[in-house]
């Protein structure tokens, strides 16, 4: 196996570890291989080790590297900014965009998404720490995008994604997810049938585990420092 081979390998063992220390079950927390910047050859390798979803950020890079990859039998997230020039690319070519934050985006992905696909995945991207400058809307704005979203057959909204400020440890990571995870419980409660909880990259997957999460984005520690 190459390298990135037995990075897969070790990253899904600390999903299990993670997941076996948090009392739950690892078959619950699903494994985005974030391949930005790298190769569709990088991408190959993976999905030869078994890797099936795969994350992107930039549009065209990835457009280009879905169509060298179009025999292999990927799921493709969108989950970098999106642009309004961009969207009827992100809705010919991906399975699911994590990255939404604005009901005008919603409608242009709905009106452009291909009738010969099934609806676009998408999840809600929060910005549960309040700054300012980031991507993602505001905790208490989520209900109405959400409301939005639902209103569009071609969207099935899925979940939320959250990209909280890097943390010092453990526990501070922990406590910006848990953040992330108390919304998602609310909106469920509140009856919205979430089942995505997008959190955690190669530093704090483990503490995302611990809070919740049910998929983790994962770049650096599968393919190498970008
Ligand atoms: C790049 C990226 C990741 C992966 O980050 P790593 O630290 O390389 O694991 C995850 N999520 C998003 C939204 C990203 O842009």
């Amino acid at each position: 196996m190459g390298a990135i081979g037995d990075n897969l390998q070790a990253v899904r063992a600390r999903i299990v570890a993670a997941a076996v220390a948090a009392g739950r079950e690892p078959s619950a927390i699903g494994l985005l291989a974030v391949s930005k910047i790298f190769s569709a050859e990088a991408v190959a390798e993976a999905c030869a080790s078994g890797q099936r979803a795969f994350g992107e950020s930039y549009v065209q890079e990835a457009v280009d590297k879905i169509l060298q990859l179009a025999g292999c039998d990927i799921e493709w997230h969108f989950i970098g900014p999106i642009q309004s020039n961009k969207t009827r690319l992100v809705a010919e070519h991906f399975d699911w965009v994590q990255s939404l934050d604005r009901t005008r985006i919603a409608e242009r992905l709905h009106a452009q998404r291909p009738a010969h696909l099934p609806p676009l995945q998408v999840c809600i991207q929060v910005n549960t720490d309040g700054g300012p400058t980031k991507a993602g809307v505001a905790p208490a704005d989520v209900v109405a995008l959400a409301e939005a979203i639902r209103s569009l057959p071609r969207l099935r909204l899925r979940g939320l994604m959250t990209i909280p400020e890097p943390a010092v440890d453990f526990s501070a990571a922990r406590t910006l997810h848990v953040r992330a995870r108390e919304l998602f419980d609310a909106l469920n409660a509140g009856g919205l049938g979430l089942d995505t909880l997008s959190m955690g990259m190669s530093a704090d997957l483990d503490a995302a585990i611990d809070a919740g999460s049910t998929m983790v984005r994962v770049g650096s520690a599968i393919f190498g420092q970008r």
